[in-house]
């Protein structure tokens, strides 16, 4: 989220309407956005978990430990650490890995912090190793080691932090290091969101949208927003206009399956790029396994926001499998591309083989 403020309104991120990236549009609605947790839709065994630590951290008079969230982007890994902090009833600083250049960057923040208050760093994975240092005596001892002076002059002093709480937030756990993993006494992962919780999700920001939408219309929103709630309201507000605009204002079957149509979301929540993504597999590579670079390259699409965005809930769907030789389209990614699949075509023609 460091790149995109409403003051750089730049769109970075890719700009689909299913992107799990966030996107202009999103930042001028915080409004939908839950503030407590009992607001928050899903991910029960979290919220569960999360309960505890924050009754059990109020109940000894203690900050809660450091809370590390990991998962796909847009379910709700900021969100959390908002909730946490109004429940906690303490601050929240954000930042993110990349925005935290050198260490100084990192002690004036740490240097700011009140007791109590949280540090939410965004896409800690990509926080470069001086600055990783910088942060171990931080979270463990409360301690930060600057550096004074330079060359045979220089001296090392000790400062003592206030008890903060880092919450950090990654798409890649395996990316972290080991050293930096362990220091966080709390590790939850957030899953993709079920029709359901998103249907919730939806009708939810619907209202604080004073926009009119049947259960069916939400659910069927809900079904095609790849399990993820920023895509949810994304798509909920391109449906609005359309109902604005082509209908009454309010959202009915017809609006949404004519918009969504429109829009090229097909009944999974897969958008032209995926299916191109699948099809490049399927008709390039003859199903793979091929490597994510090469697919990538053929389709003039970026291998990093291909492994971040796209393939996590083809993964899900299980359309993809990831082998230690690359990529495979599934059985089922051909079915959903109405491809006959070779194995099935051998099968069910003996005579040709
Ligand atoms: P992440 O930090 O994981 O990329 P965010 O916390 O920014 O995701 O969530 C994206 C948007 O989705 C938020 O603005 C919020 O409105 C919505 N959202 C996320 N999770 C939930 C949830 N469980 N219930 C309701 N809305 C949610």
């Amino acid at each position: 989220m460091d790149h995109l403020t409403p003051q750089n309104p730049t769109p970075t991120p890719d700009d689909r309407i299913v992107s799990s990236q966030p996107q202009l549009d999103d930042l001028r609605e915080f409004s939908l956005r839950p503030k407590r947790l009992s607001d928050f839709v899903g991910q029960e065994k979290l919220k569960y978990n999360l309960n505890i630590f924050l009754d059990a951290a109020r109940t000894r008079g203690e900050s809660i430990e450091h809370i590390l969230l990991y998962g796909p982007p847009g379910l709700g890994k900021t969100t959390l650490a908002s909730i946490i902090a109004s429940e906690m009833q303490v601050n929240i600083k954000i930042s993110s890995g990349p925005a935290i250049e050198r260490p100084g960057d990192l002690a004036a923040i740490l240097t700011n912090l009140q007791p109590g208050d949280i540090l939410f760093i965004d896409e800690i994975h990509r926080l470069n190793r001086s600055v990783e240092e910088v942060l171990y005596p931080a979270m463990e001892d409360f301690e930060l080691d600057i550096v004074i002076g330079k060359g045979p002059s220089a001296r090392s002093i000790r400062l003592d932090l206030p008890r903060f709480t880092l919450i950090g937030a990654t798409t890649r756990a395996g990316n972290l290091s080991a050293p930096l993993r362990d220091r966080f006494g709390i590790i939850e992962r957030l899953e993709f969101y079920n029709a359901e919780d998103l249907s919730s999700i939806i009708s939810r920001s619907a209202s604080l949208l004073k926009t009119s939408i049947d259960n069916a219309s939400s659910f069927e929103l809900g079904r095609r927003s790849r399990g993820t709630p920023r895509i949810a309201n994304r798509i909920l507000k391109r449906v609005r206009d359309w109902a604005q605009i082509k209908s009454d204002g309010r959202i009915d079957m017809a609006v949404v399956s004519d918009a969504l149509d429109r829009l090229g979301i097909d009944e999974l929540g897969l958008d032209d790029v995926d299916r191109k993504y699948l099809l490049a597999i399927i008709e390039k590579f003859s199903g793979g396994p091929v490597g994510l670079d090469t697919v990538a390259a053929s389709i003039s699409e970026d291998s990093v926001t291909i492994e971040d965005v796209y393939e996590p809930y083809l993964l899900q769907l299980g359309f993809l499998d990831r082998s230690p030789r690359g990529r495979i389209a599934s059985a089922s990614a051909y079915a959903h591309m109405r491809i006959p699949h070779p194995h099935s075509v051998r099968s069910s023609q003996p005579g040709l083989f």
